[in-house]
Order: C-alpha cells, then sequence, then structure tokens
C-alpha cells in the first residue's frame, strides 16, 4: 500500500510522519503524475486558499477528482476540508475547490477569538477514548448532503468529521496528536 500526501502547502510532513508510523509508505504529490499508484491520499490542512490555486496552476485539480471517481479514498483535514466540499461560505471569490464531498463548509467558522482550541470529541467509529481534536482557525460543516454520514459533532450539534462513501473529511487535525486512530480507520477505506 502507498499513500499519497498532497505537499503544496501547509502540515504535509506531519501526515507523513504518522504514516511512516503505522509503516505506510507516503509519497508527496505536487504534479498529475505523482498519483500514479497511489492507493489513497490526504490533503492535508494549511490555507485553503493557497492550496487550491497551486493545485490548479499545476493542473492538478481535474487528476484529483478522476483520482476519486477511479474509487480511491481521499481524506481532507481543515483546509482540506473545504478543497472536498461541493460549496464553501466565506471563501475567497473564485477560491478552487475539488466539490468531491455532499458539504457545505464554513471557513474560518469559528472566529477571531476562539479561532483555535481543543475538544475531545466522541467519534463512534473509533470507539473510546474520546479523540484529542485540535482545531486552527478551523472550518466547520453547515450543511450535510442525504448521502453523507457525520462521524462527530462538538456538543452544540456542530458536524465536525463526515464521511461519504470513501471521502473523508475533518475540520481538526489528527496528524497533530499522537493518536493513530483517525489516519488507521482512512487506511481501511483503501479496502
Ligand atoms: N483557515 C484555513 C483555510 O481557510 C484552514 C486552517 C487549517 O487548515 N488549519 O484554509
Amino acid at each position: 500500500m502507498k499513500i499519497g500526501v498532497l505537499a503544496l502547502q501547509g502540515a504535509f510532513i506531519e501526515h507523513k510522519n504518522v504514516l511512516a508510523r503505522l509503516g505506510i509508505p507516503s509519497v508527496e504529490v505536487r504534479l498529475p503524475e505523482h498519483l500514479t499508484g497511489l492507493d489513497g491520499l490526504i490533503i492535508p490542512g494549511g490555507e485553503s486558499t493557497t492550496i487550491g490555486l497551486l493545485a490548479q496552476k499545476w493542473g492538478l485539480l481535474e487528476p484529483l477528482r478522476a483520482f476519486a471517481r477511479s474509487g480511491r479514498p481521499i481524506w481532507g483535514t481543515c483546509a482540506g476540508m473545504i478543497l472536498m466540499a461541493r460549496e464553501v461560505v466565506d471563501g475567497l471569490p473564485n477560491q478552487p475547490i475539488l466539490e468531491l464531498m455532499d458539504i457545505t463548509v464554513r471557513r474560518n467558522a469559528f472566529g477571531r477569538q476562539v479561532d483555535s482550541f481543543e475538544a475531545d470529541l466522541p467519534v463512534p467509529v473509533l470507539g473510546d477514548p474520546p479523540f484529542h481534536a485540535v482545531f486552527i482557525r478551523a472550518p466547520l460543516v453547515e450543511r450535510v448532503g442525504a448521502r453523507v454520514d457525520v462521524l462527530a459533532s462538538l456538543e452544540d450539534g456542530t458536524a465536525v468529521a463526515v464521511r461519504q462513501g470513501h471521502m473523508l473529511a475533518t475540520a481538526f487535525h489528527p496528524e497533530l496528536t499522537g493518536d493513530v486512530r483517525f489516519h488507521r480507520y482512512f487506511l481501511q477505506l483503501t479496502g
């Protein structure tokens, strides 16, 4: 098994480190040809506008959509979640996104005062204990389509982890904690 990590900007090294801990080889994806032979792809946190514009510049948007259509799993964390969404609220005008999941995401949703926080999140598909989730200028999921499963929500009911078939998105950063359960869950989606 080999997993790609989109390495245009943001926290891609941290994802590679977790994969290495799990004994999974990973590849930094910067060009369409880097997608060849991969079993799955992670889109890291960072700045969604920058990642989207660089993906557009390097001709990656359509190859990434084709990768998803081929049935291989993609997981977006934080900025990556924004790229996965069909619709972005408070994005930049014409911010390039992949539109792979039937969700509406609000960018920088938690405002300036509380733009970063941590929460112990119950995630039923991961079992006990709760997952320690780190939110950094995180988006939230404002609308969830009929075919999307909510994997985790904040206490107020806000969805922060969602899955649609082999597509996964989390508003927080599992690569920044020592907990590898979300990465393991994603690896299972490769079949
Ligand atoms: N606020 C960033 C964005 O809009 C996301 C932050 C993150 O990935 N930690 O893309």
